[in-house]
């Protein structure tokens, strides 16, 4: 039998007519690219939107057409988002960072027929533009006054294109399941695969990472999601926003400790989110200048380990409670989060931080389990570790075009490529990513545990550790340095710091010390450009 309610498609229009009739004089703040602060509501965000729509579609746009955006978080790359989808075609974001090789690939892999892009990054795609052919119009997101002098084809002013047209537009209606964003993976071996997320996908998604124990907002909060939207949908955070609306602070391209802790305090921010790096800057500067956190209450962690000083220095001298988070593209990019649970209100805030220091619980729609090698189920004791395998209605299927093959065994289980552990709370905590874990004497190091104990160093900028081959262990730790400005720190002082903080035998056999640590597009550390950069570099451990 049949349930008897009405079947609504689950589509990103929704979430902004939702935002338009509910909350549309809630404000929306952005950094622009030329600048200035630009402000302007919901109901303007919903008006432009199918202004937008209604551009695309005079220029042809059709339900599946793939329209790139080169962007930072603006209000403009919010419009370009919405209006895409409204119509139903697909958003591709395209992340900036990439290699211009990797650029070719990907745009002409998602075969974009409009690409709109920021000033920033107009000289990189008019350096590839002979490789792009698929692209007939550029949207360069500025008005006629900013406008550069650009070979790219076609290329329109943004206010041209939008103010060319009303905004009366229907939003288009169609299956949940369409695709609605496309996001490729970084791509450490290989070509970037695409992950295609569906309307459906966005709006459960966005449901489950708003909810209490996730992100846990509403239309009292104001929320600056400094992880750009190129990088994993922004966490979510163009959906949650206007699903429950908050206001919106938009930092556009100045990430820096300064612009950000500018317009946390202006903004009245009282939650947001980025990778660690990003609060690393936003530490250092508040350090230097004695300056203080006002309104922040909740600062989302995640995209690589979160290190335990930064959460005993958000949470201990500014009083901003820090939520771990971990997930991936392929998953829309939440999986866990590290809000604690009954029970644990009274643990001192020294336990309470350890804790925060796992990865977290999966949220509503995500299904975890860790596996041997043998693909048999571990226990959820906290102790056993093993491949982390998820599954959910916001978890790829697949990768666009069909490229990778079949990514998902028998019973749809979707292995993250993390080692982890999982306790008996439902608590996660990675490991390390399987081709990372180092390999010693048939027993496993996580370099995440020793990186993150060695940048709690306070003359240590950041740290990261490779395995390299031992004749006897197989493989031991190497920790590289970079030391903060000015700092001598020495080898004996790392290791007399990290001494008693880690088991013996997981203590690095060398340290290294160099000037800058490889990073990926995403912000991660290059763990494969630096085992190529220390190949030839000898344990003293492994002299024979
Ligand atoms: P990329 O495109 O760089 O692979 P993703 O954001 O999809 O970008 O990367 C996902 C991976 O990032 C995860 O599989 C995991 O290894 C790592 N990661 C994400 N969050 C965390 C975290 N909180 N702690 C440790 N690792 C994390």
């Amino acid at each position: 039998m049949k349930g008897l309610m009405q079947d609504w498609p689950l589509l990103a229009s929704t979430i902004l007519d939702h935002a338009n009739t509910n909350h549309g004089e809630r404000e929306i703040v952005t950094r622009t690219t030329e600048g200035p602060i630009h402000r302007y509501t919901y109901a303007d965000l919903h008006s432009r939107s199918r202004q937008v729509a209604k551009a695309l579609e005079k220029q042809g746009i059709v339900l599946g057409d793939r329209v790139g955006t080169m962007a930072w978080n603006t209000h403009r790359h919010l419009e370009a988002w919405y209006g895409i989808m409204g119509l139903g075609a697909v958003y591709h974001t395209i992340n900036p960072r990439l290699f211009p090789e990797q650029l070719v690939y990907i745009i002409n892999h998602a075969e974009d027929r409009i690409v709109f892009v920021d000033l920033t990054f107009v000289p990189i795609l008019e350096g590839i533009q002979d490789q792009i052919g698929c692209v007939e119009t550029f949207v360069i997101m500025t008005d006629a006054e900013h406008m550069p002098q650009t070979s790219l084809k076609n290329a329109v002013a943004y206010e041209d294109l939008v103010n060319g047209v009303d905004d009366d537009f229907a939003w288009k209606v169609f299956d949940e399941n369409t695709a609605a964003g496309l996001c490729y993976t970084s791509g450490t071996t290989g070509n970037p695969k695409g992950v295609l997320y569906s309307h459906r996908s966005n709006v459960l998604h966005g449901m489950a990472a708003g909810s209490k124990d996730a992100f846990s907002v509403g239309s009292m909060d104001a929320i600056m999601p400094v992880v750009p939207m190129f990088h994993a949908n922004a966490w979510a955070i163009a959906f949650v926003a206007p699903m429950m609306g908050s206001k919106l602070v938009m930092p556009g391209m100045q990430m820096d400790g300064a612009s950000i802790h500018s317009l946390l305090e202006d903004e009245q921010v009282t939650f947001t989110a980025a990778v660690p790096t990003v609060w690393l800057m936003l530490l250092n500067h508040m350090e230097e200048g004695n300056l203080k956190l006002s309104t922040l209450k909740r600062v989302a962690i995640g995209g690589s380990a979160c290190p335990q000083v930064m959460i005993e220095k958000f949470e201990k001298n500014y009083g901003v409670e820090v939520m771990h988070a971990w997930g991936m593209t392929e998953m829309s990019p939440i999986g866990t989060l590290g809000a604690l649970k009954a029970g644990m209100e009274n643990l001192s805030q020294d336990e309470k931080i350890k804790q925060k220091l796992k990865q977290g619980r999966a949220i509503y729609s995500v299904e975890m389990k860790i596996t041997d090698d043998n693909d048999e189920e571990l226990p959820n004791d906290g102790v056993a570790f093993g491949h982390l395998k998820v599954r959910g209605p916001a978890v790829a299927s697949g990768y666009f075009k069909g490229e990778g093959g079949n990514i998902l065994d028998q019973e749809g289980w979707f292995d993250t490529g993390d080692v982890s552990t999982i306790d008996s709370l439902g608590f996660m905590q990675i490991t390390d990513r399987a081709k990372d874990v180092i390999k010693s004497g048939g027993e496993w190091i996580s370099s995440i545990d020793l990186e993150n104990v060695a940048v709690g160093h306070p003359e240590v900028a950041e740290a990261a550790v490779i395995g390299l081959p031992h004749p006897k262990w197989d493989e031991r730790p190497l920790l590289i340095i970079v030391r903060k400005d000015g700092s001598n720190v020495t080898k004996d002082e790392i290791l007399a710091y990290m001494d008693g903080k880690i088991a013996k035998w997981w203590m690095p056999d060398d340290v290294a010390f160099i000037e800058e640590i490889p990073h990926t597009a995403t912000g991660k550390i290059q763990k494969m450009a630096l085992r190529e950069q220390f190949k030839n570099h000898r344990l003293p451990t492994a002299a024979v």
